[in-house]
């Protein structure tokens, strides 16, 4: 796997970064309040969650919330808007996601867990943070190049998308984001507003970091191509494992993973990255280092070490998916929590919508 910093250097996001904070003479002054440390993160509703979801996000949000951290999670149901869907499919993939978190050992007494739609201050903080961001700022971003690369019309909202996701954190003065390598881009335009906002109007957000893990779980990869990210949208279902595919399924997926023609599990994201994905992946299901996984693989060729692979995978994810299963059969009890949450957020997001109103001068009333 590509480690964090030469993604950055590849994306030349560095020279950009610089680049940016010095034109805008304004954005350099430096940040001086001491933030109480605070932990947001969303998830967008646009299917079943797949495995690099799951080492990659919510494994690590649950690890989180059980060491004790301040955490807030949110459906990322207006995201998922962004790109052609369907209202009933929406709705469905809602309850599924709210499910899948409660599976995966989410408990929302110790955190508030949100729809981002039921907490109306992300999209007018989202209004005023886009007033303070270029255009060309967001059609550099790596994720509306892919994905309005998919579509004949490329909605405004797909255009938006950051900033309502730096409002998304923003609203609750997060410090901390944990997710995936895919996300830094978009987390650093979010630190890059929040300090045009402190510069031009005085200090009232937190200067946002990325978490991203340093292991396989920054970027799990597709199955069929191990150049790209499995991602919920991919058009291919084999591309990803989900968190509801059957033993059966989970099987079929590994064997046929594409892998190269060398027959021993060696660990070598650079040239082998389709093992070397298959063996990331083993070693967080197993929470041991890569090194470990292979030394356990001596003597199998990559067809038997794929058996051992998917038994472990199964062992790891049955439960998962059989309590799925059983939260989607109490949808009373979903909304229940997806209430509790909306409640809880509401508060923090209207006391900073107001104080943000006041600092851009709307707030007469
Ligand atoms: P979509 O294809 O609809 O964008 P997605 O699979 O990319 O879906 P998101 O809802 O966009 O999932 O992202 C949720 C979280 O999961 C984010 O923190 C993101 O960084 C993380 N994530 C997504 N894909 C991966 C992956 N393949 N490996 C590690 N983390 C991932
Ligand atoms: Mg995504």
């Amino acid at each position: 796997m590509r480690g964090l910093s030469s993604l950055l250097k590849s994306n030349n996001i560095y020279g950009k970064w610089n680049q940016l904070t010095t034109k805008a003479s304004y954005c350099t002054k430096p940040e001086t309040k001491q933030w109480p440390r605070k932990i947001v993160s969303g998830i967008q509703p646009t299917g079943i969650l797949h495995i690099g979801n799951y080492f990659g996000a919510v494994q690590r949000w649950v690890k989180m919330q059980e060491s004790g951290e301040n955490v807030t999670f949110f459906i990322a149901d207006l995201h998922s808007m962004t790109m052609p869907y369907e209202p009933a499919k929406l709705r469905e993939n809602i309850y599924e996601l709210i499910a899948t978190l409660l599976a995966c050992g989410i408990d929302s007494k110790k955190s508030p867990i949100f729809l981002q739609s039921t907490v109306p201050q992300h999209a007018e903080l989202c209004w005023i943070l886009s007033c303070l961001c270029t255009m060309p700022r967001l059609s550099q971003l790596p994720q509306f190049k892919e994905k309005s690369a998919q579509v004949r019309d490329v909605w405004a909202g797909l255009f938006m998308y950051p900033v309502l996701q730096a409002a998304d954190v923003l609203i609750h003065k997060a410090t901390h984001v944990p997710c995936g390598e895919d996300q830094l881009q978009q987390l650093q335009l979010a630190s890059h507003l929040a300090k045009l906002f402190n510069n031009r109007f005085g200090e009232t957000f937190p200067v946002i970091k990325p978490i991203i893990g340093q292991d396989a779980s920054g970027r799990i990869r597709s199955l069929r191509d191990p150049t790209k990210k499995q991602s919920k949208s991919d058009p291919n279902d084999k591309s990803r494992i989900t968190l509801r595919d059957s033993p059966d399924a989970i099987r079929k997926k590994i064997k046929r993973a594409i892998t190269d023609f060398t027959s021993e599990v060696t660990y070598d994201p650079t040239k082998r990255p389709g093992v070397a994905n298959l063996v990331g992946i083993h070693a967080l299901v197993k929470n041991v280092s890569p090194q470990e996984i292979c030394n356990e693989a001596k003597g199998l060729d990559t067809g038997k070490y794929k058996l051992v692979l998917a038994d472990d995978l199964v062992n790891l994810l049955d439960p998962i998916r059989l309590k799925i299963e059983d939260y989607l059969k109490n949808r009373d009890y979903l909304e229940a929590v997806l209430k509790d949450g909306r409640d809880v957020a509401s508060q923090t997001a209207e006391t900073t919508l107001k104080e943000v109103k006041h600092r851009v001068g709307v707030n007469i009333l």
